[in-house]
């Protein structure tokens, strides 16, 4: 059984179905998706947590994993420019993909960094090659994994961290910031996330950044609907409050309710230090005693206000656009893109109060969702749906988020009023925040983290939560929490891992062929991989 359906957790109900052995996926609250679960408030849609989509090729190969096509359940639309930055300067910077028009803008920004930029690209790249092709789907449960990577590691600088790395190739600091926020999406600290994870940069390059039609959410939906069809059910207010044990092995779970429920599997998708903490008695668990536990050090938290915005999206005076990718030149906020970054005054001493010191300052640099720029649909006609998100500590700072919320939220909108969106306020029809406590209460998540164990290099790899637990036979993780580590292709890889530590059924329940649209062999992703054409009975 899986408990938790989160991307991860989704994904590794496929891996063990396509694998052969009978699934159930256990989810906590009322419905599937996890950090990527969908709101639905006054006619808009809202993604909670995940809005760009990279390596889209891991989604695909789920449905390919099944005998599906994956364009009969999910369309994904490129995003151009991956992210806008906004520096307090008052200068931009569009970060895209193609190469000859990121030259251009580094050329007008900073000129004597174009050469610095060609070399840090192929550092990114030579990282990538073995950061992620050669690790991010490898078991990492034994020192021996860990040790055969350690000169590679070495080879590629990892001792050092993104920002050390980038500022070694580039010297205008806005530029600096643009090649090192990415680790923030992943919630590590630039100043001290390992430079492995400038692998992301080349991610994006390489496979760009997409956005799911109808929002991330129905990415979530068309993995539940093919689980479905495959006889796999995801019981949502199925909340898992022990894990059950015996003799060193699991023998299932036991829910909020008191119903027991039997496996001799159990994939944990939530947090891995709750679950050992609160579902686990310290003697079922002897390599991770609460003093363990309480070494690890939580990522980072959020601070995410959700809002719709009246007739912003419609040219003044004319009709609402109902097309993918607007032409929105003539709207209320023409330069909005869909991803925008505004930087603030501070950034390494904001990151510092954020990670380190753990208190909440009053500037803020903060990332903006505008999903209407490229499906309309997402909002009322003419109106744009948006999401802010402000990094915050986690709860280990003690902020009472009771006392701080409605004044944080309000110092966010006037943020974005000043910096992005003039005449906001006036403008805002429906709104709702969430703070650390969201990700602590409703996800189940120590300390409010938003993306498990913080990235360091002392929390990666061998180093990291293992996908097969050290102390119970059949217990595995995936998720976050868990090696490689956060956000979505992360997670999608830690369900990779699964089929290299689950083993095979000892009778194999055969998937149920797609009735239409089956995934041909040898047909190419949307980015032009091969799929993985596993064979379904
Ligand atoms: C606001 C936000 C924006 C993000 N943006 C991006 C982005 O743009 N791109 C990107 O790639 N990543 C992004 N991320 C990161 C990414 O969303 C996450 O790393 C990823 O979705 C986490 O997936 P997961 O498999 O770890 O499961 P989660 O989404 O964490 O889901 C775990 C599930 O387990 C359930 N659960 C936990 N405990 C129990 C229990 N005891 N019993 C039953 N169920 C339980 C929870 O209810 C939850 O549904 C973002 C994250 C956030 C919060």
């Amino acid at each position: 059984m899986v408990v938790g359906s989160g991307f991860g957790g989704l994904a590794a109900a496929v891996r063990l179905r396509a694998m052969g052995h009978p699934v159930v996926v256990l989810e906590a609250n009322e419905q599937p998706g996890g950090r990527a679960s969908v709101w639905h408030r006054d006619g808009y849609t809202f993604d909670a947590g995940p809005t760009v989509i990279t390596a889209p090729y891991l989604l695909d190969e789920l449905f390919a994993a099944l005998g599906r096509n994956p364009r009969d359940y999910y369309t994904l639309e490129s995003v151009d420019p991956f992210y806008r930055v906004l520096f307090p300067d008052g200068s931009r910077f569009d970060y895209v993909g193609d190469d000859e028009r990121l030259l251009s803008q580094i050329q007008a920004m900073s000129p004597r960094d174009v050469d610095g930029y060609q070399r840090l690209v192929k550092q990114a790249q030579a990282i990538f090659d073995t950061g992620y092709t050669q690790l991010a789907d490898q078991p990492f449960h034994r020192f021996s994994d860990m040790l055969r990577v350690v000169p590679d590691m070495i080879r590629l600088g990892s001792y050092r961290s993104v920002y050390g790395m980038v500022q070694s190739y580039i010297r205008d600091e806005r530029l600096r910031q643009v090649l090192t926020f990415e680790p923030l999406l992943i919630g590590g600290n630039p100043f001290t996330a390992p430079s492995i994870y400038l692998l992301i940069h080349w991610l994006e390059r390489k496979w760009g950044v997409w956005f799911p039609r109808g929002g991330t959410g129905a990415v979530v939906s068309a993995l539940v609907r093919m689980l479905d069809e495959v006889g796999v059910e995801v019981r949502c207010n199925s909340a898992v409050t022990r894990i059950l044990v015996q003799g060193g092995k699991t023998v299932g779970v036991e829910l909020a309710d008191g119903t027991r429920v039997d496996g001799q599997a159990v994939v944990y998708n939530g947090d891995p230090t709750f679950a050992y903490s609160k579902l686990m008695s310290p003697a079922e668990r002897p390599s991770w005693s609460n003093a363990a536990l309480a070494r690890v050090k939580p990522s980072m938290s959020l601070f995410v206000s959700y809002f719709g915005t009246k007739d912003t999206l419609r040219p003044v005076g004319g009709p609402a656009p109902t097309s993918i990718k607007p032409d929105t030149s003539k709207s209320v906020w023409p330069d909005l893109a869909h991803h925008t970054i505004i930087m603030g005054p501070r950034y390494r001493e904001l990151l510092d109060d954020i990670f380190e010191k753990k208190t909440l300052a009053d500037d803020m640099s903060l990332y903006i969702h505008a999903p209407t720029r490229t499906d309309p649909a997402l909002a009322p006609p003419g109106d744009d749906a948006f999401y802010v998100l402000s990094p915050v500590p986690n709860q280990r700072s003690g902020i009472k988020w009771e006392d701080h919320q409605a004044r944080y939220q309000d110092a966010v909108m006037a943020e974005l009023e000043r910096r992005l969106l003039p005449g906001l306020r006036d403008r805002v029809t429906t709104q709702m925040s969430v703070d650390p406590r969201y990700f602590e209460g409703r996800l189940r998540t120590v300390d409010g983290a938003a993306f498990g164990p913080e990235p360091i290099l002392t929390q990666s790899a061998w180093l990291r939560y293992h996908n097969r637990a050290d102390d119970v036979g059949g217990l595995y993780f995936v998720g976050a929490g868990t090696h490689p580590g956060a956000g979505v292709p992360g997670v999608l890889c830690s369900a990779k891992v699964l089929e290299r530590v689950v083993p095979a059924p000892a009778e194999r329940i055969a998937v149920p062929p797609v009735l239409s649209g089956a995934w041909p062999s040898g047909l190419r992703t949307v980015e032009g991989e091969q799929a993985s054409s596993r064979s379904v009975a």
